[in-house]
Formats: structure tokens, sequence, C-alpha cells
């Protein structure tokens, strides 16, 4: 304790010593290696534990990062962190004291092995036993978080640590805003969503829907971190979520066909995902209701196991029940046109009832259910990939061309006659027709898709 507030003093001293102007530093992340710090900003030096290996980050820090007086001080035991005030003052490498490296682990596993030790007293240390280094550590870490921590999310500090620890690999998507990669963090592959300073409103409500308490799921996509980083002409923004190499179930569906199981499998864990999403869960530990405004193929990621995680959270919209309130203005009109329901298209949604936004949501699940259904393969017989209203609109339609198509003409995607023959598909196509009623009060629930869906499995166990 004592320790920390002699560095916060030192801290306060420094800052209060040095004004600066702005002040070129050594960036590891940038490029020339160099950064510029705004004026009053300060060079960051650091280094850590990763993997047993000391890793040193050197990087600009902005006024307000200075003012958070987090980055400056070194936390005892797992970091050695250095700010100063003078161009390139932070090229000298930083070591950690050989007691540091002996006695602690990585950053993430020393966050791992509090947790596993059951919220141990940060204070004390550690045995030899509980700092046994894991492969799973991230994912063990953000799920215990779940359990044992606020249940909405890591610490801060350690998401932007491990943030920027982050080696970019490749880039793996691109949607509406900004470009998603696939990284490299202590050996484990993420998926970093970079979005351009222009955005920064879209990925703060992005962080923000995602850190919501009891949000985390099997069927929502495993939110890590969320930093800003201001390398002195620009501020990076990232989002940094656990990686699905699969992709979107837009291009597994482009690239595959699905067994009737594998159908069922990725229709219940979506209805579920999206089930949870709408779901109220009243209590301290609760979570408010969750409209996605999005639903479409391409924000739907497939895992490895064959699920899928409901991803691409940008536009959500959250429910207060105590005021009947959604806690952002509503623009009109959000989300891709060629899945919005009826009543967006012709402007007769009710706006006031949150309601209106969880059934819009289901519509556009009907559709994606419609694009799994087809490359369903029954002894070899499946419908080749499309979108919905493929015979009807062109590529990206306007919302007069989806309007007349949907509620005039009120087309919905033809349902395969095939499809009768096969129990699940049979099944699929109703819940379907029954997430496509022009009345929005008349679609069946996300929870009722879920136990529809469910029970389709439970049919076909028994039969076989
Ligand atoms: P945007 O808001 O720009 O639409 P998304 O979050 O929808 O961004 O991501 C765009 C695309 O990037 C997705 O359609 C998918 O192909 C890919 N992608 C996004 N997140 C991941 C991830 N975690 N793992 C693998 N691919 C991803
Ligand atoms: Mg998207």
């Amino acid at each position: 304790m004592s320790y920390l507030r002699c560095s916060e003093a030192v801290l306060l001293l420094f800052t209060f010593v040095q004004l600066t102007a702005a002040l070129k530093c050594v960036c590891h992340l940038c490029v020339n290696h160099t950064c510029e710090t705004e004026a009053e900003g300060a060079c960051w030096n650091s280094v850590m534990l990763i993997n047993g290996k000391e890793e040193a980050v050197k990087s600009c820090l902005s006024p307000s990062e200075l003012k958070g007086q987090v980055f400056c001080y070194s936390s005892r035991n797992v970091s050695k962190r250095n700010c100063c005030f003078t161009d390139f003052c932070n090229n000298e490498t930083l070591h950690l004291s050989p007691g540091v490296i002996l006695g602690m682990c990585a950053v993430q596993n020393l966050w791992c092995n509090l947790i596993k030790a059951h919220k141990q007293d940060p204070e004390e240390p550690l045995d030899d036993q509980t700092l046994v280094s894991t492969d799973k550590c991230l994912k063990e870490l953000i799920y215990d978080m779940n359990t044992s921590g606020s249940g909405s999310g890591l610490p801060l500090l350690v998401q932007r640590t491990i943030a920027r620890t982050i080696v970019l690999q490749e880039s793996i998507g691109k949607g509406r805003f900004g470009e998603v990669w696939r990284g490299k963090w202590s050996g484990e592959d993420v998926a970093v969503k970079i979005f351009s300073s222009r955005d920064e409103r879209s990925w703060f409500r992005e962080a923000e829907i995602y850190q919501t308490i009891m949000l985390r799921h099997e069927n929502i996509l495993g939110f890590i971190a969320a930093d800003n980083k201001d390398n002195g002409s620009w501020t990076q923004l990232w989002l940094v979520s656990e990686y699905h190499e699969h992709g979107s179930l837009f291009d597994y569906l482009n690239r595959y066909t699905v067994s009737v199981e594998g159908m069922i499998v990725l229709a219940l864990s979506i209805a579920s995902g999206i089930a949870h999403l709408h779901m109220e869960i009243i209590g301290t530990q609760g979570k408010p209701a969750i409209a996605h405004r999005d639903i479409k193929s391409k924000n739907i990621l497939v895992k490895k196991n064959g699920t899928a995680v409901i991803a691409d959270l940008g536009l959500a919209v959250k429910h207060d029940s105590n005021t009947n309130t959604i806690d952002i203005p509503i623009n009109h009109r959000v989300g891709t046109k060629r899945y919005m329901a009826p009543e967006i298209l012709d402007d007769s949604i009710n706006m006031s009832s949150f309601e209106s936004f969880k059934r819009a949501d289901i519509y556009s699940m009907g559709l994606v259910f419609w694009e799994l259904a087809r490359r369903c393969s029954i002894q070899g017989i499946y419908e080749d990939f499309q979108l919905p209203y493929y015979e009807q609109v062109q590529s990206d339609p306007s919302v007069d061309d989806m309007r007349k198509v949907v509620c005039e003409q009120k087309l919905r995607p033809s349902i395969p006659n095939q499809w009768q023959s096969c129990e699940a598909l049979r099944v699929m196509g109703k819940i379907m027709r029954e997430c496509w009623y022009a009345n929005p009060a008349a679609r069946l629930t996300a929870l009722r898709v879920k136990k529809t869906v469910s029970q389709v499995t439970v049919v076909k166990d028994v039969k076989e």
C-alpha cells in the first residue's frame, strides 16, 4: 500500500513540475517507431513478463491517459512502468528485477491465478502451486470473470495491457466500420476490430454493449478488451474478441453444406444467443433486455465446434425496464436493408415499445434460418447459397426496393417443397413463416424458437 502511495506522490510531483509541450517518443507499434504526444503528454516505457519473457512496450501517452495515473507507476510484481517528459526519453529498455521475474508470472497468468485462487488477496504473494501457467489462460480468465467478477468484463487496465501486447497477423474481414484482423496474444488467436477515429462513437457503443453486466453467453461473441490508443497523430480504436476461424455464417454457408444435425445445432445456438440478448434478468447481477437491430448471416460467427455466436453489437439498444426507456436516442432505420422487418421498411414500427425491436430481430433471424436451411444436405440434395430476396432485389437494395417487395407485394423467401419430406426442415420452414408475419405481435419469440428447435433434436435422437 505504502509503495503505491509513494509512487502516486512521485507521479503527482512529476505531473505538476513537467507541463510539457509536444514530445517525440519511441513507439513500438508506430510507423518509424516514433510517436508524438499532444502538449502535456508523456513518453511511456514499460516492461512486463509475458510467458516467462520480458516484453517491453514503448509509446506515447495522451494527457488524459497521463491524468488517469495508472500508466506511470509500476504495479508490484507485474510490470515496471515509467513516464518521462523529454524527447525520446523512453529509449532506454527497462528490465524487471530478478525478484519480480522469479516470483511472479505474466500479467495474464497473474490474473488467472488470482481468479483461480478465488479472490485471494492481491497483496498476498502467490505460491508456486497457484502460479502454474496455463495455455487456456485467456479463455479461463474471461470465463471466470463472469462467475467471480462483476460479470461485465476484465478490469480496464488488464484490457489495455492485453490489447497493447497483441501482434496483428492478417486482415480477415471488413464490415460497416473499420477492419477486422486476426492477432496473436500470448500464443492465442484473437480477433481485433479496428475502428477509425471517425467512428469513435461506434467503437465506444460496441464496447459499452459488450460490457453490459451478465451479457456473456456461449452464443454471444466473447469480448476480451477495448483500447483507445492515441499515437500522437491519430487514435487507434480497438475491440478485441475471441477469434473464430470459420468466420461468419455467411462465409461458412457459402463454403459448406450442413447436415441435419449441423443445421439444428446452428439454429439452436442462434436462437439461444438472441434469446439471451432479448431476455431481461432482474436483480443486482441482472441484465437489461437488448435488441440487436442488425441480425444477418454476416453478423453471426461459426465456432469450431459447429455452434454459432452472435457478433457485431454496434447497433444494439438496451431497455431500462424501470423507466421503460431505451438507452440511446433511436435513429430511424439502422441495420441492413435486406434484413429489415416490414414495419421498419414502412415506418409503422411502434418505437415506444421495446418489444418492437425484439420482434424486428426475430423477423431477421427467420431470414437467417432460411439461408441456413437451404444449405442442409439430405442425401446429397441441397440448394446453393443465396441471400434472402435474391430473386426479388438486386445487390444493395434501397429501402424502397425492399418495401415494395416485403410490405406491398407481401413476398417472403420461398420454402422449397422438398423441405416437407424432412422433419427438421419442415419444422424450420414453419418457424420461418412464424417469424415473418407482417404483424410483429404474431411472431414467435426467440425463447419459443429455441424450445421448438431443441425439440427437433430430441425427436431425431429418439428416432435414430
Ligand atoms: P462491422 O461492424 O464492420 O460490420 P463485424 O463485427 O460484423 O464488423 O465484422 C466484420 C466481419 O469480420 C464479419 O462478418 C466476419 O467475417 C469477420 N469477423 C468479425 N469478428 C470476427 C471474429 N471474432 N472471428 C472471426 N472473424 C470475425
Ligand atoms: Mg457486421
